[in-house]
């Protein structure tokens, strides 16, 4: 049993796509454990978005996550981390196949629906990064 931790972006919140992506997940058997909408601000983008602080677009996806509240999401079920990152599709909406969540419903690089962790590991650190423990139901 893995879980894995999910931000609804502000594109999907925007168009009203939550439950929809919600639902993706459920059908594929990934059951939720916590969700809430919160405001991200500059700081804990920054440490989240850590590995691209360099690239030319940083601040643009600050911008961007910051402009409205995201849903994030605690989601649990065998190989979640895999599984989601699967169901959504690669980074470029653009690029991601029809039948994806970025390929049916994102726009491009930045606007594409949902932030998936990556791997088991960063699951865990991105868990405690958005969800105090009293947060989390047992
Ligand atoms: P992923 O979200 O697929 O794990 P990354 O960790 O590489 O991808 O990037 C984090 C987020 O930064 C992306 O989801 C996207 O919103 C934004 N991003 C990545 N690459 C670009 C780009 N070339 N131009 C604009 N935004 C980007």
């Amino acid at each position: 049993m893995e879980r894995t931790l999910i931000l609804c972006k502000p594109d999907c919140i925007e168009k009203n796509l939550a439950g929809e992506v919600l639902a993706r997940f459920a059908r594929a058997g990934l059951r939720l454990q916590a969700a809430k909408m919160m405001r991200l601000t500059p700081a804990i983008l920054t440490e989240h978005y850590s590995h691209l602080k360099d690239r030319p677009f940083f601040p643009e996806i600050v911008t961007f996550m910051s402009s409205q509240p995201v849903l994030a999401v605690i989601l649990t079920g065998d190989q979640a981390v895999t599984k989601v990152r699967d169901l959504l599709g690669p980074t470029d909406s653009k690029k991601a196949a029809p039948g994806t969540i970025r390929g049916d419903l994102g726009t491009d690089n930045m606007r594409n629906i949902a932030h998936a962790s990556d791997s088991v590991e960063n699951a865990e650190i991105e868990v405690r990064r958005f969800f105090r423990p009293d947060e989390i139901p047992a």
